[in-house]
């Protein structure tokens, strides 16, 4: 039986990545995909741990290999899935899930309709410019544009199976971890998983 593939896309400081791990923690069975980028690594990010950290001219490559089950230029830089990341799990039926932006999300939609997708939203336009402000010392002008940035990506939300709201991230990992959880007892994957209870059950007598 595949596993399922579930997408997480949000504005940057809508607090994805530890939302995500936390959910992670708890649900071990999921393997979070590790994208390749040709951005830089910021600060305290780690190659192989965060992104797989290569060239321009790298990516490129494996755009022509057709190595990327997805992939995208977001914000200038190139970021994207691996088909191995993703195709060999499934099909050995792990669940992946994909921190991916929206032109991520929906390559990978229309590969796999059946993708489970969540989108994750900030509590209120104040906390998500107050969030970007305490990223660092930036000029106004890079928080204008990291702003308009979050507003592009939010302006997809309605594509999205699931919206969920991180004002409590405790309450906000539950309805996560409910997703993913509900995900997994869909009519047809149950069907398949409990072919012989269901049989037994069913069975005259
Ligand atoms: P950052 O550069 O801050 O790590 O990520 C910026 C954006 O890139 C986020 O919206 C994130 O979801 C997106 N992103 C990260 N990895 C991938 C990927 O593999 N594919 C796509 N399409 N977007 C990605």
């Amino acid at each position: 039986m595949r596993g399922n593939l579930f997408i997480v896309s949000a504005p940057s400081g809508a607090g994805k990545s530890s939302l995500v791990n936390a959910v992670l923690a708890l649900e071990p069975s999921i393997a979070l995909s590790i994208s390749f980028t040709s951005r830089g690594p910021r600060p305290g990010e780690r190659h192989a741990q965060h992104y797989h950290f290569i060239s321009k001219q790298e990516f490129e490559a494996m755009i022509g290999a057709g190595d990327f089950f997805e992939y995208a230029l977001v914000h200038g830089d190139y970021k994207g899935t691996a088909r191995q990341s993703v195709e060999p799990q499934l099909a050995a039926g792990k669940d992946v899930l994909l921190e991916i932006d929206w032109q991520g999300a929906r390559q990978v939609r229309s590969k796999i309709p059946e993708a489970i997708s969540v989108f994750i939203l900030p509590p209120s336009r104040p906390a998500l410019e107050e969030r970007m402000r305490k990223r660092g010392q930036d000029s106004e002008d890079v928080i204008a544009q990291r702003f308009s940035a979050a507003h592009e990506e939010m302006s997809h939300l309605h594509e999205f199976d699931y919206l969920l709201v991180n004002e409590d991230f405790d309450q906000a990992v539950v309805e996560m971890r409910s997703i993913f959880i509900a995900s997994r007892l869909r009519q047809q994957q149950q069907q398949q998983r409990h072919r012989d209870l269901i049989a037994g059950l069913l069975s005259a007598g």
